[in-house]
């Protein structure tokens, strides 16, 4: 067991945290007051290779391993956790799902751009009616010989607007249930397609998230996704490779407000002396960086048994529960270090608290990563 990152590992660490540090930090006060999805910099990005970071480079990826892409999620989410979100839906469901599951005329056609950056790729699992309960899909994918008719509404869609590429789930066979669901590749400019208002939201608020309404979208056969039924599987099975994508994006949440903290407690004075050297405040960095390290360690061994090829179910779902329960705890913390000032925007850490919700929240709740873990520790 070695605890040290190779070189290339610190070379994608110290690219991400500088292009955090450079090009995201600047006006994200004003991008997430405005709602502004920062698609310039999503196209760096792309261009730097952070959209298809673990992609074969025969499909126009950077060809790395799921470590660095921990390691690359942590330094941008730091500072952007709206940025990270679409590179993390990128990366882990769109880019993934297709390379490992899509036939080679789908990756030359979707992949390619997709983890090229020049395309951004959205992933339709929840519906109004179904969320954690994802086997009750509503939206239909009609079986019509050489192509299917899709019709339904998808919700809460991370880069509805800007994706030019769906991976949309719907239900083809009700009466097989979740044996009867299907995972088809949608280009967004296909007819029937609508988007609803972007939605409001609490924390990520540059990130775009969107209802997709789909009425009688035709789409070729040739877009599915594996075999007839496959759907459900696809949808579990990227799901649980996404986690180790939002686990990482909670630990850099995290990590972000720890550093700030730390440096706002050596800076500010109280009763003659930095707030650094009162106990209390040292005992929350303490508890703040044993359990970030904690979160940290968690994130590599998922991610490491991912790239060893060994089930990394419940370790992603351990990851994803722990970490996101420490970016909650370590933010709102954070905001206690800094005062008065910790609950206005220009020091970083009221966001990065909003920012942190979420991760409990989607690619399954923290209650349904509780329900995958109990699952495996009860079969042993
Ligand atoms: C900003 C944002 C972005 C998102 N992006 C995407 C996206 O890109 N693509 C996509 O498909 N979805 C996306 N989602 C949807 C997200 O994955 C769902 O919101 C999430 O899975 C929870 O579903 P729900 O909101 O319907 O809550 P519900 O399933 O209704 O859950 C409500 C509460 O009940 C609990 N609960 C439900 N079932 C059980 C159970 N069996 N045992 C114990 N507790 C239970 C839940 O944990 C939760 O606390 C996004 C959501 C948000 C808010």
């Amino acid at each position: 067991m070695k605890f040290t990152l190779t070189e290339e590992h610190k070379l994608i660490q110290e690219a991400a945290r500088n292009f955090a540090e450079t090009e995201l930090l600047p006006g994200i006060i004003e991008r997430d007051d405005n709602q502004q999805f920062a698609s310039d910099k999503v196209k760096v990005l792309g261009d730097l290779g952070f959209m298809g970071l673990m992609v074969d480079p025969k499909y126009g990826g950077a060809g790395m391993d799921t470590i660095a892409y921990v390691l690359a999620m942590e330094e941008i989410s730091k500072i952007d956790a709206s940025v990270s979100v679409t590179m993390s839906v990128n990366n882990s469901l769109v880019c993934w799902g297709l390379e490992t599951y899509g036939n080679e005329e789908q990756k030359q056609k979707y992949l390619t751009p997709l983890a090229k950056g020049e395309k951004i790729g959205a992933f339709c699992l929840s519906e109004p009616e179904a969320g954690s309960d994802a086997t009750s899909q509503k939206t239909t994918a009609e079986d019509k010989g050489d192509h299917y008719i899709i019709n339904g509404t998808k919700n809460w869609i991370t880069n509805g607007k800007s994706a030019g590429v769906y991976l949309v789930i719907a239900q083809t066979d009700a009466q097989k249930r979740h044996k009867g669901i299907n995972a088809f590749i949608v280009e967004s400019d296909s007819p029937g397609i609508s988007l609803g208002p972007k939605e409001n939201k609490l924390g990520i608020r540059s990130s775009e998230t969107y209802s997709i309404m789909f009425a009688d979208v035709k789409v070729p056969k040739e877009n599915r996704i594996g075999e007839d039924g496959f759907g459900f599987k696809f949808a579990m099975k990227t799901l649980s490779g996404g986690r180790i994508g939002i686990a990482a994006k909670a630990l850099g949440i995290a990590s972000g407000a720890y550093e700030l903290s730390v440096k706002y407690s050596k800076e500010r004075k109280a009763f003659g002396a930095e707030i650094a050297k009162h106990q209390a405040i040292q005992f929350k960095l303490a508890d703040m960086a044993t359990q970030i390290e904690a979160a940290r360690l968690m994130c590599f061994k998922a991610a490491w048994l991912k790239d060893q090829h060994q089930d990394y179910d419940q370790a992603s779902s351990m990851a994803k529960l722990y970490s996101s329960e420490v970016a909650m705890a370590t933010t709102v913390e954070a905001v206690q270090v800094h005062g008065g000032y910790g609950f206005v925007k220009d020091f970083h850490v009221e966001r990065l608290m909003r920012d942190a919700k979420i991760t409990q929240i989607y690619e399954g709740t923290s209650e349904i990563q509780k329900i995958v873990i109990s699952r495996g520790v009860i079969k042993g």
